[in-house]
């Protein structure tokens, strides 16, 4: 199975206190105002990568977690959806996600697979220093199953 992806690296940011793997898929249909990947709203201007080459990258002994960002990774759901299945199946990493849709409306069966969402959508007016973003976007946490924020 093949995806749009903006890019692959080692993250020390993007899961807090742990070592990532970042996928950013690309394309987004969002359209934060003030999005500072614009650059990845257009699927094509990432390349288009199958699901064994981002699992040889994802395939790094350094790294304890695997981050889903973009972009927008729910505009590719199936391939998301494929990606995470793998990722669980395959590896002890842990999953993390990084989506501009609000918690309520991910797919319940994606929900299966992240152990941390941020979520929401960057909004300009509410940017800070800090993290998340912008102080609308929540973060989510899984412990025995159960959500929290
Ligand atoms: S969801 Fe993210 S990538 Fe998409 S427009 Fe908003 S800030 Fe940009």
């Amino acid at each position: 199975m093949n995806g749009y992806i903006a890019r692959i690296f080692t993250s020390f940011i993007d899961v807090p206190n742990e070592i990532a793997t970042a996928v950013y898929f690309s394309g987004c249909s969002l359209r934060c105002k003030g999005c500072h990947n614009k650059h990845f709203w257009k699927k094509e201007n990432g390349t288009l990568m199958s699901d064994d080459q981002i699992m040889q990258k994802i395939n790094n002994p350094l790294t304890s977690h695997v981050a889903f960002l973009g972009g927008e990774p729910t505009d590719q759901i199936e391939f998301l959806l494929h990606m995470c299945k793998r990722v669980q199946n395959e590896t002890e990493k842990k999953i993390a996600l990084y989506s501009g849709r609000e918690f309520e409306v991910l797919p319940k069966e994606l929900l299966d697979y992240p152990e941390f969402i941020v979520c929401g959508p960057y909004r300009q007016d509410l940017h800070q220093t800090g993290f998340p973003a912008s102080s609308n976007q929540r973060i989510f946490k899984k412990k025995d199953q159960l959500w929290t924020n």
